[in-house]
């Protein structure tokens, strides 16, 4: 049996709170909301905080409402069957739900929190392995190592983003608020990320995820698409996101394709959402955007399937993520 390693938790009840506990544990401090990824990562010694914050009981992380100017406000606390179950969700950003329901299993959603999804750890073959599987190839750079061993001459880490959220909340321009020992700031969730499988977030480690907004799409239309072996369960090892919003003949007049699971954050292509501009969605539309986002998208051997495959299926996720883009989905 995996056991959790020595730690202490508080329950802080106010923002403020938390993040002082926060700033005094240092580098042995976490937060902690479902602990669904948390959790499995201490168990098996792939994070070892010593002082852990339970966010769960601040009021202000489990709001879900939408304001006056019809802006999506989740507390970061709000968990995922609450957050999919959401009836205005549910009408008004269905790709959101829809997300939200691809991820894990019914009690995993129970805990997992919106704001746990956008801070999930980066995943690798590697990596998500017990202390003594990756003991036995002597760790890798992202823990107690020094070697890569997806790409070993490279001084960089790989791992993946495999938030099913994330690329939602990007193309859809959802920006998040950071609360720190000095105040709030709002950023939006595309900046959240690096490109780098250890650093792989701009946020400090003692702000806290307060919310998340996401604009009303007003007329746009948003869609999500993912890959992964069982259908009920697993972790996406391809994620496609897309939006579009239109003129009034129909046409497309803005557009944005997120990848996720390919990187080690979620891949904006621009150059591909570009292409569905000034057409109506047709299906040989359509073709251009698909070549140039698979392109784009670059597996490294790091998840589940081959590579070829998983190269292979982006052209396929993207062409069914833009396809339910059109009045109705299909
Ligand atoms: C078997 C299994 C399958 C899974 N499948 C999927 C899947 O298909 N898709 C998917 O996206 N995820 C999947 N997950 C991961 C996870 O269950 C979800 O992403 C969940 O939403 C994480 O939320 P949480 O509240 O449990 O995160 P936690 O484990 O509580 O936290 C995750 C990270 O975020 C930090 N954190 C949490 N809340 C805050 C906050 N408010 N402010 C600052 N930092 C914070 C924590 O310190 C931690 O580093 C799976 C997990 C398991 C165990
Ligand atoms: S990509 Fe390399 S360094 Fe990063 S987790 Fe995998 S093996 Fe380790």
């Amino acid at each position: 049996m995996l056991r959790l390693p020595p730690h202490d938790t508080s329950f802080p009840t106010s923002i403020a709170d938390a993040v002082a506990l926060r700033v005094n544990a240092g580098a042995v401090g976490a937060y902690v909301a479902g602990g669904t990824d948390l959790y499995p990562n201490m168990k098996r010694r792939q994070q070892e905080p010593r002082r852990v914050i339970d966010v769960r009981r601040i009021p202000e992380l489990n709001r879900l409402e939408v304001a006056a100017d019809g802006t999506l406000v989740i507390g970061a606390g709000v968990t995922l069957t609450r957050f999919m179950r959401d009836a205005r969700v549910r009408a008004d950003w269905p790709a959101l739900a829809h997300a939200a329901s691809d991820i894990s299993t019914p009690l995993l959603q129970n805990m997992g929190t919106v704001g746990g999804n956008l801070l999930l750890d980066t995943r690798c073959n590697y990596y998500d392995q017990g202390y003594e599987w990756r003991k036995a190839i002597n760790f890798c750079m992202k823990k107690d190592g020094d070697t890569c061993w997806v790409a070993p001459s490279s001084p960089r880490c790989w791992a993946v983003q495999s938030s099913d959220l994330a690329p939602v909340m990007v193309a859809l321009n959802a920006r998040v608020v950071l609360a720190g020992p000095d105040g709030e700031r709002t950023i939006p969730v595309a900046a959240l990320y690096h490109d780098d499988g250890m650093a792989f977030l701009t946020k400090r480690p003692e702000e806290l995820l307060v919310r998340i907004e996401v604009p009303a799409l007003t007329g746009a239309r948003a869609s999500y698409q993912k890959l992964r072996r069982r259908g009920a369960f697993d972790f996406p090892v391809l994620g496609v996101a897309a939006w579009a919003s239109f003129d009034v003949a129909g046409q497309v007049s803005e557009a944005r394709i997120v990848l996720g699971a390919v990187g080690s954050h979620p891949k904006s292509v621009p150059e591909a959402a570009a292409a569905l501009v000034g057409g109506t969605l047709a299906d040989d539309q359509l073709d251009e955007a698909v070549r140039l986002a698979s392109k784009l998208a670059k597996p490294l051997d790091n998840t589940d399937f081959t590579i070829g495959w998983r190269k292979e299926m982006a052209s396929v996720f993207v062409r069914r993520a833009l396809k339910g883009l059109r009045p109705g989905g299909t």
